[in-house]
């Protein structure tokens, strides 16, 4: 091994919520963990902190009653993280080895080597790369546009105002429906004369009184100016090309999430779009040693809270792998960091080298 070889038992990649509670609960674990995460990059648009870094108010974390700023919240995170020893990498991870324990992670400056891996890398809300979409003072980013209504649709900027949703899928629905609860008025521009969501979702839209649609329309440009914030869109009718200038306040990019795992491709089980698979009762992924938490596992939820619940679960899978306790696959099995497996109907334990065993306890009457 290479002698600039970084040597841990924990590695946690991502620094959002997930990855930061992991921080701090291996941290106080006497862990010694390691937490790496890519340079503030604007061509590829990586933020040490992840979304919340490009969030404004954040009302719904508990524990802040009068709201925190994102960027705010994310620094609390991580002096926390420091105060129990977490240690912090800047830079890419190029390539990552997870074919056998030690796990390498190579990066442009040497080679991390670690007995366990926690990925908390997160997922990007997709955008439509138009003029006016970039985060302020570049565009109206924290600004009057989002891609996250239930982050921000609740804040002043957006109450009792007309708003567009961008998008025809599941979260473009229920987006446009959360926000009816705030805005005077949703209209959803999508691309084509269909929707892709689901048909229960799209009833749900259809009858509320709120939201409108416009049809094959391609939204070119946000609109607006510095002190006002966003003023309108230009859209362009795809049937027939005429543009129009559209008045609205706020604008809500919901044409999907895509899931940080191109580094896992070929080594970890995902789903068809590329969410990381963990078991459902732990955080394990497919191979024992590497556990997942936070938006890269999770299409639903996607809450800070919710990635912060599964940072700590992953710290403590961690740490139970490392103290020789079992650890539930997605399979249904157990594992152990020796590779002893019990069977997903918890009827036998194979050892490392192959041999079953009965995975039976006999329980003595008491004061037999
Ligand atoms: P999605 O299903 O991929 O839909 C994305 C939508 O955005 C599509 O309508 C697409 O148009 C449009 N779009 C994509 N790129 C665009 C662009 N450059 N310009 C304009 N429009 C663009 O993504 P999603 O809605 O986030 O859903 C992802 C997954 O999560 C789905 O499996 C969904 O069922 C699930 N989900 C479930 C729930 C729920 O059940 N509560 C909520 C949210 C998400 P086209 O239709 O023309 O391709």
């Amino acid at each position: 091994m290479d002698k600039d070889t970084i040597k841990r038992d924990v590695v946690i990649l991502g620094s959002g919520p997930a990855g930061l509670t992991a921080a701090i609960y291996a941290g106080r674990a006497n862990l010694k963990p390691l937490l790496i995460d890519a340079p503030i990059d604007h061509i590829k648009q990586t933020t040490p902190g992840g979304q919340l870094m490009i969030t404004t108010e954040v009302e719904n974390y508990p524990g802040f009653a009068s709201g925190i700023q994102g960027p705010e919240l994310m620094e609390e995170f991580r002096k926390q993280a420091e105060r129990f020893g977490a240690e912090f990498l800047e830079e890419w991870v190029t390539e990552i080895d997870l074919s056998e324990r030690p796990f390498l992670l190579y990066t442009g400056k040497g080679i991390v080597s670690t007995q366990t891996l926690i990925i908390a890398t997160g997922a990007s809300a997709k955008w439509l790369g138009i003029p006016g979409e970039a985060k302020v003072p570049d565009g109206f980013g924290g600004h009057g546009v989002s891609a996250c209504a239930t982050c921000d649709g609740p804040l002043p900027t957006f109450r009792n105002r007309t708003l567009v949703v961008v998008g025809g899928g599941d979260t473009a629905m229920e987006e446009a429906t959360f926000l009816t609860r705030y805005a005077a008025k949703v209209f959803v521009v999508h691309r084509r004369d269909k929707l892709r969501a689901s048909k229960i979702m799209q009833d749900k839209a259809f009858k509320n009184e709120k939201i409108k649609f416009i049809w094959n329309t391609a939204v070119e440009e946000i609109l607006g100016t510095p002190d006002t914030g966003v003023t309108g869109v230009r859209l362009r009718n795809l049937k027939t090309g005429v543009a129009e200038t559209f008045s609205c306040e706020g604008v809500f990019i919901a044409i999907g999430h895509r899931p940080n795992t191109d580094l896992f491709r070929g080594q970890l089980d995902m789903d068809e779009v590329g969410y990381l698979k963990t078991s459902g009762h732990s955080t394990a992924t497919n191979i024992p040693g590497v556990f997942a938490c936070g938006d890269v596992q999770d299409s639903v939820y996607r809450q800070a809270i919710t990635a912060a619940g599964t940072g700590c679960m992953a710290a403590i899978d961690a740490e139970r792998f490392l103290d020789h306790l079992p650890v539930a696959m997605p399979s249904g099995e157990e594992v152990t960091i020796e590779g002893e497996h019990v069977t997903a109907d918890h009827s036998a334990i194979i050892t490392p080298d192959g041999h079953m065993l009965p995975n039976h306890t006999e329980v003595g009457v008491k004061g037999e």
